[in-house]
């Protein structure tokens, strides 16, 4: 049984035919071997699914791109314009070695880039039917396209961010005393599909000293009065592009008495980074942004991840906001800036907005205020 996206699929064809012709540019006379995921839904506009039978895109250096799949899911791909696309559909039946048909089309390839998830089970097939060509990832060369989005796709990440801002401006309803985290995950839960998410793709819940552990999820951790707790929570729309936005809640006045001092300064942080983002401007320097405040102010050691992360139909996806990534950000590119400090054993807290690089600066899609929400 194939998995099988509930999310609409995409039938813009000359946005399609767009984007397989610069994969084919960008990959530069490699092969090209997409299995089912988020480079797939990119590419054809459908994410498809597989297990153990093979399902690839198949993109050559030459000649027409072409889908093969199996025969008994093929049914699954008849609502795609491929035809008006220009890719062959090659079906197979069990019985027979589809790697020996994605060796066909790609007859003579000296390089072969595969997309980053694919399961081991099918590199090694094409490893097998493709003795003499190099294997490299597909990753670096899709990313090229997938990290600048268009219109269209900010547009999407804008209903997703101001669904999820609608969730957060609820979260009073829910987060309670005596209540668990996993109890108020399942309320974040429900919402995040009422407010227009077709589903949740993480909840977290970080209550007291769990709101410490970045990606801790939820518990039997029962909320007391004074605790903070840290609320990270997003999840695709339709469309595909997903959103994700963390506020950090205090349940009565903070037991903590550093709390507020503390939080004053991630949020400064969190707003200095936001407000570097600006063409020209590289992922490094919008971690550097957010770091150096928050080591200026001594918490340094607390802060232990990267800044941010870019997303679109993954919730993580390049560009990285972190150091060492030199890469100067483009109007369209689309990230997370959500540094945290994290009190080990005590509390934590996290401010997450997700930005798009714009002509001359940013534009946030989420809106909800950044001070720590105090609930009475
Ligand atoms: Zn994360
Ligand atoms: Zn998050
Ligand atoms: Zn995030």
């Amino acid at each position: 049984m194939a998995r099988r996206s509930a999310l609409p699929p995409v039938h813009d064809v000359a946005v399609l035919r767009a984007r397989l012709d610069r994969a084919r540019e960008a990959a530069a006379g490699t092969g090209l071997v997409i299995t089912p995921g988020s480079d797939l839904r990119y590419l054809i506009g459908q994410p498809g699914g597989s297990l153990e039978r093979l399902t690839t895109l198949v993109i050559p250096a030459d000649g027409a791109p072409a889908l093969v799949v199996p025969k008994l899911e093929a049914p699954g791909y008849e609502d795609l314009p491929l035809a008006e696309l220009g890719v062959d559909v090659i079906t197979w039946v069990d019985g027979v070695d589809p790697y020996n048909l994605v060796a066909e089309r790609l007859s003579g390839a000296e390089r072969v880039a595969v997309s980053d998830f694919t399961p081991a089970l099918h590199v090694f097939g094409f490893r097998d039917a493709l003795p003499k060509a190099e294997q490299v990832l597909a990753g670096p060369i899709v990313r090229e396209l997938r990290m600048r989005k268009d219109a269209a796709e900010i547009e999407a990440l804008r209903k997703a961010g101001a669904a999820i801002d609608r969730v957060h401006a609820r979260v009073g309803e829910w987060l309670r005393p005596g209540r668990t985290e996993a109890e108020v995950g399942a309320d974040i839960e429900a919402a995040i599909v009422e407010e227009g998410h077709t589903g949740a793709d993480f909840v977290i819940v970080g209550s007291g000293p769990n709101g410490a552990s970045p990606h801790h999820a939820l518990s039997g951790r029962v909320i007391e009065t004074g605790d903070v707790v840290v609320v990270d929570i997003g999840g695709p729309v339709a469309e595909g592009y997903n959103s994700d936005s963390t506020r950090t809640y205090a349940v009565g006045t903070p037991r903590d008495a550093d709390v507020a001092a503390t939080y004053a300064v991630l949020q400064e942080a969190q707003q200095a980074a936001v407000e570097a983002v600006r063409p020209g401007a590289t992922a490094e320097s919008i971690d550097a942004a957010a770091r150096d405040v928050i080591a200026a102010a001594g918490f340094g050691d607390y802060f232990i991840h990267r800044t941010g992360h870019g997303i679109g139909l993954d919730v993580h996806e390049e560009p990285y906001i972190v150091a060492g990534n030199d890469l100067p950000l483009e109007p369209g590119m689309a990230f997370s800036v959500e540094p945290g400090i994290y009190q080990a054993g005590r509390w934590g807290a996290r401010i997450e907005d997700i930005v798009v690089v714009t002509a001359d600066g940013v534009e946030s899609m989420n809106n909800q205020p950044h001070d720590l929400v105090v609930l009475t």
